[in-house]
């Protein structure tokens, strides 16, 4: 199996701040600092115009205005802390229909944004930028230019109401530990910051092991002479016509995978990404990242991935976030359907004659196709529903690419054919994983990007998302401080209250992949305040998680060891059966999955029927029998006359429940 990989190169220049819900926002000053007002056409450099060649602009303020031909225009400003100030430009533009891309340079870094055509002068909202503590120079620069500056209002910035997000999922029947979840998140969100990190999936992170297959004496062993459990069910013949098995299980209950190439056994280290955090800060992060890409039609790899999430969740405590990297046949004509085809052959880029829409269509060849995609994915989200576990789940991520409503900058195929079509295919799979499978242990998280007017369009709706997500990878492209390479600490704050922008603040923003985690510095002074963070995987290649290309480990330390930042041990431990307010708003406690509440008084073997093996199991485990187990849901359920625990009598009351006596 190809390694996959999913650094995506973005190709403009830098972010891009512009007119989210801050427009509507009043320019006020803080205590702290003055709000500075310079007339455009008394800037450092600008010189001054009364009209544009022959086109007049009346009703400028001063003399004039300056028009950003080829000089720059510069203010000085100093400021007593660092902190985030609002940059508002007073102007016009009558040059480009379309709009025309402006750039502000505020000390050394570049930030854009979009000016619409007017005649008529108009506040423009530039973003929030950072100023640092004594002298900054913002300078207006031509790059592109030929807009009209009447005058600049730069004042202390003015935060939107994070605690605006809600707490409620977009499934009204999510089940009690997702509620749980999403109210945990919202509870923090705005005041800490949740670590993530994401794990290698598929293959990759081989360890090679001295685990040989003796036919002789039918075991396997490895060089110390310890024998391992073999799988015999898992019995094959390689081209010379050797026995062998696929899997054998180690006194630790690691499985190992037989090697065709070398003749011995072999397994992934999947926690090797969070083991690097744990190497470097002594913690594990609060957020594991996972992902279903192997479950392919194509190729169907079963890499166990429900297995180690149900784990992270029940036996560490820790969430899960998952995004879903599915392939589609690079070209149709080269696939069968329900057949296998090569992963060579398929891909997950925009790069494919796959009909985005005709997943949608029935009778097509997408279709049914999408359609196996869906069901191997539902088959292991119901193994996390059946065990308990929410998901923070991420499907069709980084939807817009390199920007436009269109598809043109798309660099996903679930994308290509624009953002109607994608909005289109989330309500499908969001629609079908509820309602034909029964799925309701999902928080929908939407990868959204910044990158033109047209970002929100992309947007699937307040009553389809519960999280909206922005993916950072600045540490080559998006940079606003000029270089190329390096680990970029910078916390987008510009970025990230467009997003909040974008949902009119009813929705959390979260950093859903990343490659630099920002610096704690930044974080705070901007107040880029995301859920979480959670850079990508390992690999030689491209070692996000501690390659020095990609992090400082002193910052990242720096982070993982505040109190701003939540690490796996600081999760409440309570986490899945958190107090939440339902929609009545009443509270009540969730009945989680030690919450003390029956969900169906009679199932002890938690099958969702009350019958005689309910009551068999009950007997034989207050018998003592051992291989009786219930477990803590079905102990509470049990409890038919409600004394604390199971007892005898209740063995007789299901009994008469199922009689229909009672
Ligand atoms: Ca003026």
């Amino acid at each position: 199996m190809k390694r996959f990989t999913n650094r995506m190169t973005a190709g403009i220049s830098a972010a891009v701040i512009a007119c989210g819900a801050l427009c509507a926002l009043p320019v006020t000053a803080a205590d702290t600092a003055e709000p500075l007002r310079i007339e455009g056409e008394d800037m450092e450099g600008a010189s001054l115009w009364t009209s544009i060649y022959e086109n007049q602009i009346p009703g400028y303020s001063g003399e004039g205005f300056f028009y950003l031909t080829s000089d720059p225009g510069t203010i000085t400003m100093t400021v007593p802390e660092d902190g985030m100030y609002q940059i508002i430009v007073h102007g016009a533009q009558i040059l480009n229909q379309e709009g025309r891309y402006q750039t502000v340079e505020v000390n050394g870094s570049e930030y854009h944004t979009t000016v619409p055509y007017t005649d008529k002068w108009t506040d423009f909202d530039f973003g929030m930028v950072r100023l640092n503590k004594g002298e900054n120079t913002i300078k207006f620069v031509s790059k592109y230019g030929y807009m009209a500056i009447d005058y600049v209002t730069i004042s202390p910035a003015v935060f939107p109401d994070l605690s605006k997000a809600t707490a409620e999922t977009c499934d009204k029947d999510a089940t009690p530990e997702t509620k749980a979840l999403m109210a945990y998140l919202q509870s923090v969100y705005g005041k800490q910051m949740l670590s993530g990190q994401q794990q290698i999936y598929g293959g990759g992170n081989t360890v090679q092991t001295t685990i040989r297959y003796d036919a002789s004496t039918d075991t396997c062993k490895d060089s110390d002479g310890v024998e391992y459990v073999i799988d015999r069910d898992s019995k094959d013949k390689d081209e010379q016509g050797n026995e062998f098995y696929w899997h054998c299980t180690g006194p630790d209950g690691q499985v190992y995978t037989y090697s065709t190439q070398n003749h011995n056994y072999t397994y992934n280290n999947y926690n090797n990404d969070v083991n690097l955090i744990h190497d470097l800060t002594g913690k594990y992060p609060a957020i594991q990242g996972f992902d279903f890409g192997s479950y392919c039609p194509c190729y169907a790899w079963d890499d166990g991935v429900a297995g180690r999430m149900i784990e992270w969740t029940n036996e560490k405590g820790g969430i899960c976030t998952a995004s879903w990297h599915i392939n589609v046949p690079t070209r149709l004509a080269d696939y069968t359907l329900g057949e296998p085809l090569d992963f060579s052959k398929t891909t997950y880029s925009e790069k494919t004659d796959f009909v985005t829409a005709n997943c949608l269509k029935e009778g097509t060849t997408e279709y049914e196709y999408f359609k196996l995609c869906v069901d191997n994915l539902a088959k292991e989200l119901l193994k996390l529903q059946e065990a308990n576990v929410p998901l923070i789940f991420r499907p069709f991520h980084e939807a817009e690419g390199n920007g436009g409503k269109d598809g043109q900058g798309a660099w996903f195929w679930w994308a290509k054919e624009g953002a109607e079509v994608y909005k289109q295919l989330w309500a499908y799979l969001q629609d079908t994983l509820t309602n034909d499978y029964g799925l309701h242990n999902l928080i929908w998280e939407q990868n959204l990007y910044t990158w033109s007017d047209d970002s929100a369009l992309w947007y699937s709706g307040d009553d389809r998302v519960d999280i909206v997500a922005y993916d950072k990878y600045n540490t080559v492209y998006n940079r606003h401080d000029g270089k190329t390479s390096g680990p970029n600490l910078d916390a987008e704050s510009g970025i990230f209250y467009k997003l909040v922008g974008y949902v009119d603040g009813k929705k959390m923003v979260a950093m859903a992949e990343n490659s630099t985690v920002p610096s704690l510095t930044n974080l705070q002074v901007e107040h880029a305040d995301w859920l979480y963070f959670c850079p990508w995987y390992n690999t030689d290649q491209d070692p996000f998680v501690i390659g020095e290309a990609y992090q400082d480990l002193d910052e990242l330390k720096k982070v993982y060891l505040s109190d701003f930042c939540i690490t796996l041990d600081e999760l409440p431990e309570d986490l899945f059966k958190t107090t939440v307010k339902p929609v009545s708003g009443t509270t009540t406690t969730t009945t989680g999955k030690e919450s003390g509440k029956a969900d169906l008084l009679g199932d002890v073997n938690l099958d969702k029927a009350v019958d005689v093996e309910d009551a068999v199991l009950l007997a034989r485990y207050l018998a003592e029998d051992e291989t009786a187990v219930i477990d803590a849901q079905g102990k509470l359920n049990a409890d038919m006359n409600a004394s604390g625990g199971p007892d005898t009598d209740d063995t007789g009351l299901i009994l008469r429940k199922i009689a229909k006596l009672d």
